[in-house]
């Protein structure tokens, strides 16, 4: 593989080795004529499943910009495993450490969507929440990528094992607690995510990433812009998915050692193709996919 030399933060990189820990769920998706009220039956759903959850979303991302890519999670020891790890494994992500948990079913999101495409979401996190941070061991690394879908204990532990740059997706929203987010360089939230976590960020001083839907993403430090982009204008028909692909093209921007205006127009750019696609990690685009229709 090509060597890549940059710096972030002030940690120089010398590979693209990334290891995300996080979720794995299998996302079970009804498409309904309207969404039910309480006690109310509603017929005539189409079902589908698709893999989720935000770490298996967001390494396959990775994976597909051209990163090598390792996956510590937690499954349960049944099917639905091998339906949420199925597009990973087709990629060639490295499962050496997603480990199947004996007494824990594979964690599972229930959405229902109304022909509005409004939704309701029910998870059950099974095997992500009974993810242990003892023992925990992560493949060599030049980034570590997480997010708030498990445990805050196993993120701590990731934190402190982390070498290269640690990055924190603050997702789904949570106050960060502060030893972890003095390990923290670059921490990536969207809009509402940065209102909730205002004061909680008063002592964060590394690189935060705020995406701004359409509006594209900024990059700041201390309240300072660094940097700031749109996307491009695309037809976006499901935006589930491009916070996930934003923030693996953004870490694997700073990886390759782009800078944080052309980091941040990477990230954009792969956000907003994920947007172009059904469903999420069915929506995340390889390199071609971006030269071809933005190029
Ligand atoms: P989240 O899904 O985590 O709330 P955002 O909605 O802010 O995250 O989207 C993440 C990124 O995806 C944005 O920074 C942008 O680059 C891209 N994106 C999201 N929605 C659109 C859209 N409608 N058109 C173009 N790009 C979009």
């Amino acid at each position: 593989m090509a060597e890549h030399k940059g710096s972030v933060g002030g940690i120089f990189l010398s590979k693209k080795r990334l290891v995300v820990l996080g979720s794995v769920n299998l996302d079970i998706v009804a498409h309904a004529p309207h969404l039910p009220r309480p006690g109310e039956t509603v017929s005539g759903a189409a079902l589908s499943r698709y893999p989720g959850g935000k770490g298996a979303n967001q390494a396959l991302a990775a994976k597909r910009l051209g990163a090598d890519v390792s996956l510590c999670a937690r499954t349960g020891q049944d099917a639905d495993a091998d339906a949420a790890l199925a597009l990973l494994k087709a990629d060639g992500v490295d499962l050496s450490q997603c480990l199947a948990l004996p007494n824990a079913q594979t964690g599972v999101a229930l959405i229902i969507v109304d022909e509005k495409g409004e939704n309701q979401i029910t998870v059950a996190s099974g095997a992500n929440h009974s993810f242990q941070a003892d023992p925990l061991h992560l493949p060599p690394h030049d980034a570590l990528l997480c997010q708030l879908e498990v445990p805050i204990e196993v993120i701590r532990q990731a934190s402190t094992k982390a070498s290269g740059l640690f990055c924190l997706n603050a997702a789904p929203v949570k106050p960060v607690p502060p030893d972890i987010l003095s390990r923290t360089d670059l921490l990536i939230v969207n809009e509402s995510e940065a209102e909730a976590l205002e004061e909680n960020l008063r002592d964060y001083h590394g690189i935060l990433a705020i995406t701004l839907g359409a509006r594209g993403a900024i990059l700041q430090r201390d309240g300072a812009i660094l940097a700031r982009a749109a996307p491009p204008s695309v037809e976006a028909i499901d935006t589930v998915g491009a916070g996930d692909a934003f923030c693996a093209a953004l870490v694997i921007a700073f990886l390759e050692g782009k800078g944080y205006q052309e980091a941040v127009e990477f990230a954009c750019r792969v956000g907003a193709f994920a947007t172009t696609r059904k469903g999420a990690q069915p929506a995340m685009p390889y390199r071609a996919d971006l030269d071809s229709l933005f190029n």
